[in-house]
């Protein structure tokens, strides 16, 4: 999801845009409400984190403001721990959902996935993205870092299933129903054998893998954690 981080605290904005990259989101910060309100009407995100105390505009007004333009923003916002007032006010105003300070970003993260799957997968414009990976839905293209990448028309499908829902595990048997519209487990190899395919294409050594195995559960896409990145790479295959 395209996330939007509105949070006056340099160092925290910088944390949670940190941490929401990582679980496969892309997120940007403004640190005041005013821009903040700007930056959300400008180029609508998925979801606004939207800290309540800011300065420029009160992140009550932002949020007043942006359901008033009819923003179709999903919108977390950060109160301060034990401040019922704010939470209550803001869930009335429209927010969809809060964190109250100090959160772990575990937690924000659990959040704004829930928030995801509430809202349906797909961006307005029909535009998937992972990192630095991009999935235009309706003109059947994707690029990674902006280089195309040719794909079957079933090897999209199964890319689309994934990226849909970035950081979620899939079953080889739950892909091979939402592809292929079978259960069997023969075609479960089906599964396995595009994903290879995928990976050979979208996963390229120069790059940070997306696309993980979590061995007997299933696959996931999502940005690589740091640490993964130091680690050397696997031979080819
Ligand atoms: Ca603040």
């Amino acid at each position: 999801m395209r996330v939007l981080i509105i949070e006056d605290e340099p160092e925290l904005a910088r944390h949670i845009t940190r941490a929401l990259t990582r679980y496969g989101h892309s997120a940007s910060a403004q640190h005041d409400g005013a821009a903040g309100l700007q930056a959300a009407l400008d180029d609508p995100p998925d979801l606004v984190v939207l800290d309540l105390n800011l300065p420029g505009l009160h992140g009550g007004e932002v949020l007043q403001r942006l359901r008033g333009a009819q923003s179709p923003a999903r919108i977390i916002i950060l109160t301060a721990r034990g401040s019922v007032e704010d939470r209550v006010r803001g869930l009335k105003s429209g927010a969809d959902d809060y964190l109250a300070k100090p959160f772990s970003m575990e937690e924000l993260a659990a959040r704004v996935d829930a928030l995801g799957r509430r809202g349906g997968p797909t961006a307005a414009d029909g535009v998937l993205k992972v990192a630095d990976l991009r999935m235009d839905v309706p003109q059947r293209r994707v690029s990674r870092a902006g280089v195309p990448v040719a794909l079957s028309p079933r090897e999209f499908e199964v890319l689309q299933v994934l990226m849909q829902e970035p950081g979620r595990v899939f079953s080889r048997t739950e892909l091979c129903e939402r592809v292929w519209h079978r259960d069997h487990e023969y075609d479960t190899r089906t599964v396995e054998i595009f994903i290879t395919r995928l990976r050979r294409k979208v996963d390229l050594p120069s790059s940070p893998p997306l696309i993980h195995t979590l061995r007997s559960v299933g696959y996931t896409i999502r940005a690589a954690d740091w640490p993964a990145r130091l680690l050397p790479l696997p031979p080819p295959p």
